[in-house]
Parts: structure tokens; sequence; C-alpha cells
């Protein structure tokens, strides 16, 4: 038997109707360097989604490989109540000096940073005397994850109908990614003015809405969100689990905020990292925050303090993965070579930008996306297999087709992902899609 067959029986897939792996079955993967992704025949697939958009220096980075070794030859794993290990010391320095947040909190995926941040917001104004502010705002086409209190905060209907029974629904505020930006300011506004004193925290994703299909906006309305929050003592919580680590062109997006009041970028209260914080090696995430949140839980009382772990907090092979990504971006200018290598990109992407079934395309630093004119529902799916043949590995949200790359594509591999993609598009417009087929690949 296959080895996609046996994946089939014996591993659920994520995000995936299984059922549809009896005609597609998953693509088994065997190596993977740089930014190639090697099946088992040997053939080479370039990973131009980043691998659900964790991996930021291509696969087995040296310098990665390196540090998690030497970690794993020293200490593999301790729990972090009560010990504390040099790699969790160092990362969560480094991450509040390049964030001016100094606090760390540990987990181990995006969604848990979503479930603590959340949590430590709502216990934070508990400590405060106001219990009540215990509700949050989210943006809408918001995604913060799939466990049931960070889906309590995503807003994309297909992940959430069948679980709506089991969730404390926030309320949803136009985004200005769909909205203009004033009207959505506006809206807001209002909506603060009327509930601040039940409101925890606006929960969102700076600049890119990832999962509505790189949805962007401008970074004014993060200005916005900072002198409205202020104002009406809301905590602002930055999803910065995508776009962070350079991803939109600053080394976190909300730094592209700037307060013309003060000429200083805006600073959210909480941050919350994932993804690319390990170069997509190792699964971890944290949750950065405050001195004014960390104090509200200093106290005498054990239930005043943050009462929340996952076993694997602060992994130390995980933390020596993320201080190598951070030497990476201190020995070299990354956000300036990506400069460089955006343009080049954006410049071969001409082919894509002009093909007549394109609608509209935009770009934020390593982020490009292109709107589809097509009104079939399984396109996702069908573009998906057609660049798989064409050797490149995309999964289109909706009719929105885009490029997350790692950092490190060469020109040959930007030119070889922009024909492939030309190709792939011709050929899914070419075919008819099967009728009545349902075989779609789910977001994102
Ligand atoms: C991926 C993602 C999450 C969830 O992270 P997981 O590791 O998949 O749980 C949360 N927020 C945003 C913005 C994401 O892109």
């Amino acid at each position: 038997m296959s080895l996609a067959e046996r994946s089939r029986q014996a591993v659920w897939h994520p995000c995936t109707q299984m059922k549809v792996h009896e005609t597609f079955p998953p693509r088994a993967i065997v190596a993977a360097k740089g930014p190639w992704l090697i099946d088992q025949r040997g053939d080479r697939i370039l990973d131009a989604v980043s691998s659900w958009w964790v991996n930021l220096f291509g696969h087995s980075h040296p310098a990665l490989v390196a540090a998690v070794t030497d970690q794993l030859n020293t200490l593999d794993h301790i729990m972090l109540a009560g010990l504390t290990h040099p790699p969790v010391v160092e990362l969560s320095e480094r991450l509040g000096q390049l964030t001016g947040l100094g606090h760390a909190f540990y987990g181990s995926d995006g969604a848990s940073a979503t479930e603590i941040a959340l949590k430590m917001s709502a216990h934070s104004w508990r400590n405060r005397g106001k219990a009540e502010k215990n509700e949050f705002v989210v943006l809408q086409g918001g995604y913060h994850g799939e466990t049931v209190g960070a889906l309590s905060v995503t807003d994309i209907p297909l992940f959430r109908q069948a679980y709506a029974p089991l969730l404390r629904l926030s309320a949803m505020l136009p985004s200005p990614a769909f909205n203009a930006l004033n009207e959505s300011i506006d809206a807001l506004e209002r909506y603060l003015a009327e509930h601040h004193e039940r409101t925890a925290a606006l929960i969102l994703e700076p600049l890119v809405q990832g999962a509505a299909g790189m949805a962007m906006y401008s970074p004014e309305y993060l200005v916005a969100v900072r002198r409205l929050c202020d104002q009406y003592q809301v905590h602002w919580i930055a999803d910065e689990i995508a776009v962070g680590f350079g991803r939109t062109g600053s080394l976190f997006a909300h730094q592209q905020a700037v307060d013309p009041a003060s000429g200083q970028h805006v600073r959210p209260d909480f941050i919350c990292l994932s993804k690319g914080l390990t170069g997509g090696m190792l699964p971890l995430s944290v949750v950065l925050t405050t001195d004014a949140v960390y104090e509200s839980f200093w106290d005498d009382r054990v239930a005043q303090g943050f009462l929340h772990s996952h076993s694997y907090t602060g992994n130390p092979l995980a933390c020596r993965a993320a201080l190598a990504v951070l030497d990476l971006f201190a020995q070299r200018d990354v956000l300036a070579d990506n400069r460089v290598a955006a343009a080049r990109l954006s410049a071969l992407a001409d082919p894509l930008n002009r093909h007549p079934a394109i609608r509209s395309h935009r770009q934020l630093g390593m982020i490009w996306a292109w709107e589809v004119d097509t009104s079939d529902p399984t396109f996702a799916a069908r573009y998906h297999r057609a660049a798989m043949e064409e050797g490149v590995l995309l999964r289109p949200i909706g009719h929105t087709l885009y490029f997350m790359p790692p950092y490190v594509l060469t020109e040959a591999d930007q030119a070889h992902l922009v024909q492939a993609s030309v190709r792939a598009l011709d050929r899914v417009l070419a075919d008819q899609p099967a009728s009545g087929a349902q075989t779609w690949v789910p977001v994102p």
C-alpha cells in the first residue's frame, strides 16, 4: 500500500474533508531543503506558501539545524513552572527588546497564544476590580485560531458553523480591509463608546487578514485603534502570528503604524507570535505584554496569578530555534534583502498581473495576492492540484490566489513560481469543473 493510502486510513488530516483524499490522495513528502519539498519519486515542489505561513528561511536551514542539534545534546525539555533555562530567558529578553513588551508567556501554537491573550486580558481587568470587562471585539474576516476560545474571536463562517453552540461569540466590527478607513474607525469608536465598560480587548491581525484572503489595510487604522483603546480603557491584542518576523516589510506589522503626534510607532498591549517565530522548525508561540498587565497579577494571593499552563511551555529546543531566527535577523539586514527580492518577484509577476482572468492584485512585503475572475466554487481545489503538477505548492483561498514564500527564493526559483502559476491558471480555466463536485480545498 502506498504511503499516501496508509496516510488516508491512519492519519486524520487537518482542515480536510477526508473523503476528498479517496480521489486525490495527499502527496507524500520525504525531504525538504531550502524552499523545495521533495516527494517519494524525487520530484521537487516549490513551497510557495511557506508550509502554512511558518517558514522564513527555507527548510532545514543550517543555522537552525545546528542550534537545535546543540540544544538537543544539552537540555531537551524541562517544565517551566518552578524551573527556568538559558534559551527561554534569552529569547524573552530579546523579544522584549524588539517589541518593548517585556513579559513573555509561552504556548505551543498560535491558537494557544490567542487563548492566553484573551484570558490574560479579562483576568487583568478582574484583578483591577473590573470583572465586568470580559467581552472581546474582533474584525470582520478576522482569524485567530480554531480552539473553542480562539474560534469565538474568528470570523470564518465555514470554520465556525458546526461549533456555534460551543462558542461565546464576540462583537464583529467592520474591517478596514473591506470598508472605507474612516467608516471603520467611526464604527470602532461608536462601539467602544457604548460598550467599553464590558469590553476587555480588541483583537486583530495588523495590516493583513490572512485567512480572509490576504486582505490588506492601511496602518493608519492601527493608529486610531491605539488612540481609541487608550481613550476607552480597552486592551489591544495584536495577533502577529502570521505577519510577524518581516512578512509585511517591517519586523512586526504594527511597527508600520506611526502616530503623527509622537513620531513613534504604536505599541499594542499584547502581541501574539508563533508560525515564523521558530522559522517553521518547531511549534512555539508566545504572548508578549506590558508592565501594566504584568503588575495587575502581582499579588500575595495565588488566585490573582495567571494560573495557565501547557506541558511544553517554553520548550528549550523550540526556543533555540527562535534564537537562531533572531540571530539571522541580527546578522544581516533581512528586511532590506527582502525589499530587493520582493521588487524582483513583483516585476517577474507581470504576466500574472496582466493575465485576462486576473481582476486585481496587491502586495505587501513578502505577500502577493490576485483576485481570479471565476465563479467556480471548486477553483481553489483544482488550482491547488494543477499547481502541484507544475511543481509548486499553492492553496488559493476561495478565488484569491496568493504567494507567501520563504524569504530565500533565488531569481530562478521566483521565475519558476510565476511560470508554474500562470500555467496552472491557464489549465484550470481551460478545464471545465466536474459537475456537482464539492472537492474544494478549504481556507486557507
Ligand atoms: C495561523 C494563525 C493562528 C493560529 O495558529 P495555529 O498555530 O494554527 O493554532 C492564529 N492567528 C493567525 C493570524 C494565524 O495566521
